[in-house]
């Protein structure tokens, strides 16, 4: 990390920021500040999904996203598309233009043709970073020297708010897993994996080693500790990420809001790019240091 390179994530996790706020500021809902939120993350290259994804072994895109809102618990998700440019638009779609809740391949693509969301060449998601990082791990994996070097696996981005109703809502969007098999799908279009969002309970946005994620239920889990166990959304979030991921090896980490509107952020990785504000406090910006509203 150059003081350059943090500086720029730093600019580009406002710049999100301030979409979200803004639609929360007009008294908009959760769904669409965090909708807004990660479309700006998506346009982002140095995030990993939209413009900035990175690439199967094949040398393609594969895009997975989801949205949820948690006054109803409807969702919409989509796995492995390319094309739109902003994939979480297309998991909106989904959820708003039919009645499933998972789409992949064309039928995905034809929800959002029909809805008139902007598509783009496959160009537009080409980063030479991405690509030189894809040759480097192919090398690796040809060498038998392949690391777990999370930075070659984190990157998803995501959104979670409560609005002025106290309506809470998530949204996740990714290129995956670098050098990954085409038809992978992690955990982001996964309800209750990388996904999830309940008014009563929470709202989770995840990143990490996606088949850790679905394996533990992540965001299902943490949700269900608060409303079986009464636990705390930080006690709930700290205990998925610290010990049940440590327990299968996955390293990562969330954004997650309560009923209340306390957020916490855990993750058990060296760092995780994160932004948050409410009304009542400043304005934060965060790579390394741990979220004050933990607890
Ligand atoms: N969780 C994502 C996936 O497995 C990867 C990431 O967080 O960057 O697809």
């Amino acid at each position: 990390m150059t003081a350059a390179r943090e500086a720029g994530f730093r600019a580009a996790l406002d710049r999100a920021l301030r979409v979200g706020e803004a639609v929360l500021a007009a008294d908009g809902s959760a769904l669409d500040a965090v909708t807004e939120a990660v479309c700006a993350l998506e346009d982002e290259p140095l995030f990993n999904a939209g413009r900035g994804a990175v690439f199967t072994r094949d040398g393609t895109h594969e895009m997975d996203a989801a949205v949820m809102d948690g006054r109803d618990r409807r969702a919409g998700c989509v796995a492995g598309v390319l094309g739109p440019r902003n994939p979480v638009r297309l998991a909106r779609c989904v959820m708003e233009r039919t009645d499933h809740v998972l789409m992949i391949g064309d039928g995905a693509l034809r929800i959002g043709r029909e809805a008139g969301i902007e598509e783009v060449s496959a160009d537009h998601f080409f980063t030479q970073e991405r690509y030189d990082s894809l040759q480097e791990t192919l090398r690796m994996e040809a060498e038998g020297t392949l690391d777990d070097d999370p930075a070659r696996r984190h990157g998803t981005v995501g959104a979670v708010a409560r609005d002025r109703s106290g309506a809470l809502a998530a949204a996740t969007s990714t290129g995956g897993m670098t050098a990954k098999r085409p038809g992978r799908v992690g955990d982001s279009p996964l309800i209750g994996a990388g996904t999830f969002a309940d008014s009563r309970t929470c709202a989770i946005s995840a990143t990490g080693d996606g088949e850790a994620f679905i394996r533990l239920s992540v965001a299902h889990e943490i949700d269900a500790r608060m409303r079986l166990a009464g636990e705390t959304l930080a006690q709930a979030a700290n205990h998925v990420v610290w010990v049940g991921l440590a327990e299968l090896n996955g390293s990562g980490g969330l954004v997650a809001i309560d009923a209340q509107g306390r957020i916490t952020t855990p993750f058990n990785c060296e760092g995780m790019y994160r932004a948050w504000s409410n009304e009542a406090i400043d304005r934060t910006i965060a790579i390394y240091q741990p979220c004050p509203l933990q607890q």
